[in-house]
């Protein structure tokens, strides 16, 4: 484990104690804060991605995934991975295959960086800190259409399978604490408006090739919708290609709980998800950003919860997964803001990272086209995961 500099706001330690935070806000900083710098000390905790990677593709024959409706690339799916020792053998003796020249002429780039955003409340008119107004979503969406990127759900993007043209860039689209400006269905079924689906659908609409896909992680709320209503309307996003994440059942800070207390609010938020729509989430997002005393609680309960992938809160793009130093468990995600003073954002929220990324399209993750390869520079070849050097093509 290196002290490798790591993009953390350190001038959050000025601002976390500042007058106009919100206390939740202020919360979560320091959280995030001790989070980073835990990660940064204790040897071997980032290091077990490539067991979890091992085991994840191992178990997700097995289990019972979200619809990965609009990605057909189930090929990199379908194909075993090595056993580990000889993945290894290989890396030594084995040279990685050449790109072919339609991934070279597209810049592929699938060990670079890609923005995973982070949204809360949708309003018609943002109240607090963390809101985005209707519209500040419908511009975001489609500057994201117009630069080339193509959603994919956090399942999607913690297994690897996604297909996304040559050229283009996977994002990933998250919503927390399932609130009723997200989603909820009219009269005649379809999404209100102004809520964040029916925005996501319209972009859709307006820019083909943005698919209308996204993440929602809820709590008990369910986005005020009860009986009837919810049951039908968590149908609905599942139908139509949205997936449903565990956010726990009443958003406590897990980091000062029990081990008892911790299975109870994912276990109890799961069995809830699951009594309604009969299928498993597979991704939490920590409340705050985080993580309980020992991650193997919040990771697997027998018979209860099993995630295949963990996101944190903030404050940078996530590495590819394919990338060797991409932890499952602790996936970054940036906040959704224009570029405010507050929290740094003029550095680490979503407007300041897509403009770094247009501007330095070199660290973005940029697609081959093809689901069954990952194709990249040579100059990043030490950065593929070991259990993916098959599936590797460099120029
Ligand atoms: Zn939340």
């Amino acid at each position: 484990m290196s002290g490798a500099p790591y993009a953390v706001p350190w001038s959050w330690f000025g601002s976390i104690g500042g007058g106009n935070v919100p206390l939740l806000h202020k919360i979560a900083g320091v959280v995030i804060v001790c989070a980073v710098i835990l990660g940064l000390t204790l040897p071997g905790v980032r290091r077990g991605h490539d067991k979890g990677a091992t085991a994840t593709r191992a178990g997700a024959a097995t289990r019972t995934t979200p619809p990965a409706r609009g990605a057909p690339g189930g090929g990199r799916a379908g194909a075993s991975a090595p056993p580990r020792s000889e993945a290894a053998a290989q890396s030594v003796t084995r040279p990685i295959a050449a790109a072919v020249p339609a991934a070279v002429a597209a810049k592929a780039n699938e060990l670079g960086q890609v923005p995973v955003l982070m949204y809360h409340r949708i309003m018609k008119k943002a109240e607090l800190s963390l809101d985005r107004s209707s519209k500040e979503l419908y511009d975001e969406l489609t500057r994201l259409a117009k630069s080339g990127y193509v959603p994919v759900t956090a399942a999607e993007f913690v297994s690897g399978r996604f297909d996304v043209p040559a050229g283009r860039h996977p994002v990933v689209l998250t919503f927390d604490d399932s609130t009723p400006g997200q989603f909820g269905l009219d009269p005649q079924g379809n999404p209100k408006p102004d809520t964040a689906v029916a925005i996501i659908q319209q972009v859709a609409r307006e820019n083909p090739g943005f698919r209308p896909v996204a993440t929602f992680y809820l709590n008990k709320d369910l986005f005020q919708l009860t009986g009837a209503e919810a049951a039908a309307g968590l149908r609905w996003l599942i139908q139509h290609g949205f997936e449903l994440g565990n956010h726990t059942m009443t958003h406590p800070d897990l980091s000062g709980m029990s081990e008892k207390g911790v299975r109870a609010e994912l276990g109890g938020m799961e069995d809830q998800i699951v009594g309604i729509t009969g299928a498993h989430t597979t991704t939490l997002a920590y409340p705050f950003g985080s993580a309980p005393r020992k991650k193997a609680w919040a990771q697997e309960d027998a018979g209860k919860y099993r995630f295949q992938g963990i996101f944190l809160a903030g404050w940078k793009p996530s590495e590819s997964p394919f990338d060797g130093a991409f932890d499952r468990w602790a996936i970054n995600r940036v906040r959704s803001e224009g570029k405010i003073k507050e929290n740094d954002c003029t550095r680490f929220c979503s407007t300041a990272w897509l403009e770094h990324l247009d501007k330095n399209p070199a660290e973005r993750y940029t697609s081959d086209g093809d689901p069954n390869t990952i194709t990249f520079p040579k100059t990043s070849e030490d950065r593929l995961a070991k259990q993916y050097r098959d599936w590797g093509r460099l120029y």
